[in-house]
């Protein structure tokens, strides 16, 4: 019936890519441009061979209102979805450099991009339903995590002290009775407009470990999740007040690239396993909430495989809304990355 086909549409996970343009370093180089984007079919296309990838959205990077178009079509659903009571998550996969800090917008500053803009959404439309005479009740907080080997570690807590001293305080997880995930010892920080926002994702993003590879300078090792939570009191003069809690993930993950290609060794490999692990499980995480017939079947998705799948849990699949972006180099120099990202991407359909 048409309340089923609604549910379907809620639970489905949306997949994009972002092909951003070839960089100065790329051209200067001699690179060719590897892969092609279309918009209006939606595909991707390799110069190489005749293999076309079709997604629920492609976007080129090499125009500038892409990352508007990206927000519109695919993020924007997730705002109201938590303004509403649902929770939701986006994903930014790819190769170090193929454009995930820069599509989240996660790094310190950042004007544009998926975090900023849902920051700034959200407060028009708080602004918005306080206008409108509601007597609801908008609270709004940040938190703001990294998962580095295997282990969860808060980005805001040098904030919230006055101390320089890096104090790393290792977060565990709990799953509630109804199946909600909590990060014990995380930062939940209030804010009450975009400016205080922005400067939590600011520390944050400074406080994110990075390390040093032969790929990239500021390679990121680690996951790094900023969540917001909403809660929404509702008081009406027949009923007592109702609360509703949500939460929306916006997610900048490691690197996906194998670690041949960085010539890592000793700890680096070891991240580099970890991190794989993470990514291992949501890829499995993924392809089974889009299996028609094993969520029919109430089928096992495979949260407790890592860290990352467990954090993401309760807002990955059921009645949550799931944006996966794939960002992805045209340089022919990362042809073979970018092929395992797009096919990463199409297992994720
Ligand atoms: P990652 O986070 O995946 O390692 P970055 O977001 O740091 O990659 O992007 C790598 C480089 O490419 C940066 O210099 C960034 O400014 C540039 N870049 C990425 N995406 C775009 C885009 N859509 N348009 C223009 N430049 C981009
Ligand atoms: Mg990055």
């Amino acid at each position: 019936g048409e309340h089923n086909e609604e549910e379907e549409k809620v639970m489905s996970v949306k997949v994009a890519v972002m092909v951003r343009p070839m960089l100065e370093e790329e051209l200067v180089d001699g690179n060719d441009i590897a892969i092609f984007a279309d918009e209006e079919k939606q595909s991707i296309s390799c110069a190489t061979s005749d293999h076309t990838f079709t997604y629920d959205h492609v976007y080129s990077g090499e125009d500038k209102k892409s990352e508007k178009k990206l927000y519109d079509n695919c993020v924007e659903p997730l705002v109201s979805g938590l303004l509403n009571g649902l929770n939701g998550t986006v994903l930014a996969y790819g190769q170090t450099g193929s454009g995930k800090t820069y599509t989240m917008g996660t790094s310190a500053g950042a004007t544009f991009g998926v975090v900023p803009r849902v920051v700034r959404a959200l407060f028009e439309e708080k602004d918005k339903i306080t206008e409108s005479g509601s007597t609801d009740t908008i609270s709004i907080r940040v938190g703001f995590v990294e998962i580095h080997k295997e282990e969860i570690r808060d980005l805001l807590s040098s904030s919230s002290t006055a101390s320089k001293k890096l104090v790393q305080t290792v977060i565990t997880l709990r799953e509630n009775a109804n199946g909600g995930i909590c990060l014990n010892g995380a930062s939940e920080i209030e804010v009450k407009d975009e400016s205080e926002m922005a400067e939590l994702l600011s520390s944050g993003a400074k406080t994110r470990a990075t390390g040093s590879t032969n790929m990239n300078k500021t390679s990121s090792r680690s996951h790094a999740i900023f969540t917001i939570y909403l809660e929404r009191r509702s008081t009406s003069p027949e009923s007592s007040s109702e609360v509703t809690l949500a939460k929306l993930h916006l997610v900048d993950l490691a690197g996906s690239e194998r670690q041949k290609r960085t010539k890592a060794e000793g700890k680096r490999l070891q991240e580099g396993i970890d991190i794989n692990k993470g990514l291992l499980a949501l890829g499995n995480v993924i392809s089974a909430l889009g299996d028609d017939t094993r969520r029919a079947a109430n089928g096992h998705v495979p949260y407790r495989d890592s860290k990352l799948t467990r954090v993401l849990q309760d807002s990955l699949g059921g009645n949550s809304q799931t944006v996966f972006i794939a960002c992805a180099s045209p340089a022919d120099s990362n042809a073979e990355e970018t092929l395992n990202t797009l096919k990463y991407a199409n297992r994720a359909r």
